[in-house]
């Protein structure tokens, strides 16, 4: 099944209490929101947009976990830890050795993050012969999630059992996507394994929606793989677009977000305003 004929919030209110709709919100406490933000596509900005959307989340005052879910750690050190260094780090919770809550460690008042290392790549292995694989992620932030409003998994670029165990842990799933020839292919494999995760794992499970990241908005192209990625399959493409920008190449060379490092940059600005609505608020113009 494709993910196209979801609309974000339309599942998962009422019977689960998670992922509200904001009209939903408004009545029931506010419930942490998990998204998981994938595409087996290395290099389309994931973790890039897990750092600025949880960032200025947090500058926003929503209290935010991000989760690093790729060996390669590179949000981990984006946000200024030294993954070597590490004691304690995701693969530990997956190994059931700690809970969630000793490994995660605080960036900044309101943002903390459960890091990853390099160990994170034997990982897929050792969870190979366990039962209930695909759960354990969800098992583990159960246990925090709490504490949050907002929980954002970055996903590592494959659809192995680690990005499974991020799509059954979340509400939503988000997918950056850089607007280039056959993006679609990627975006069509992502959804069948989507659709597998809701009738096997996760049957709440809904899409975001499509964030153009990397984008020139000179080029009719990058517009027509949007027209093209919408049209097949449905999908909402989530507006603002992430204009490319040579500061996000900076930024975590410093250990820091755009946010900080160049607050007024139009990404920047593009970022604060999906932080914003995924607040259910609109950025003022
Ligand atoms: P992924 O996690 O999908 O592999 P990254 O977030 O690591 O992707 O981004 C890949 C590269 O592109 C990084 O060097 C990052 O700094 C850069 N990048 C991300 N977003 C932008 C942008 N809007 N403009 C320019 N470079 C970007
Ligand atoms: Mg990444």
């Amino acid at each position: 099944m494709k993910g196209g004929m979801l609309t974000p919030g339309t599942i998962g209110c009422l019977e689960t209490g998670r992922s509200p709709t904001h009209a939903c919100a408004e009545k029931e406490a506010p419930v942490t929101r998990t998204i998981a933000v994938a595409n087996q596509k290395g290099g389309v900005a994931k973790t890039t947009t897990v750092a600025s959307v949880g960032m200025a989340l947090a500058e926003l005052g929503q209290r935010v976990l991000v989760v690093d879910l790729d060996p390669q750690a590179c949000l981990t050190f984006s946000l200024g830890l030294d993954p070597e260094a590490l004691e304690l780090s995701i693969h530990d919770v997956f190994m059931g050795r700690v809970g969630a809550a000793m490994a995660v460690r605080s960036i900044t008042k309101n943002l903390d993050v459960l890091p990853s290392t390099i160990d994170l790549t034997g990982t897929e292995i050792a969870l190979h012969d366990r039962p209930a694989r695909e759960y354990v992620l969800r098992t583990a932030l159960a246990d925090v999630s709490s504490g949050y409003d907002f929980v954002l998994i970055d996903c590592s670029p494959s659809l192995g059992v680690l990005t499974i165990n991020a799509l059954t842990a979340a509400g939503e799933v988000l997918i950056p996507l850089q607007c280039e020839t056959l993006a679609h292919r990627g975006v069509g494999q992502l959804l069948d394994t989507v659709g597998d995760v809701r009738r096997l794992t996760n049957s709440d499970l809904v899409v975001l929606g499509v964030l153009p990241t990397l984008f020139d908005g000179r080029t009719t192209h990058a517009r027509a793989v949007l027209a093209d990625v919408s049209d097949r399959f449905g999908v909402t493409v989530l507006d603002p677009p992430i204009n490319r920008s040579i500061r996000f190449a900076e930024a975590p060379a410093s250990g820091e977000s755009i946010l900080t490092t160049a607050s007024s940059n139009p990404g920047a600005q593009a970022y604060r305003a999906h932080a914003l609505q995924l607040m259910g608020e609109e950025a003022a113009a």
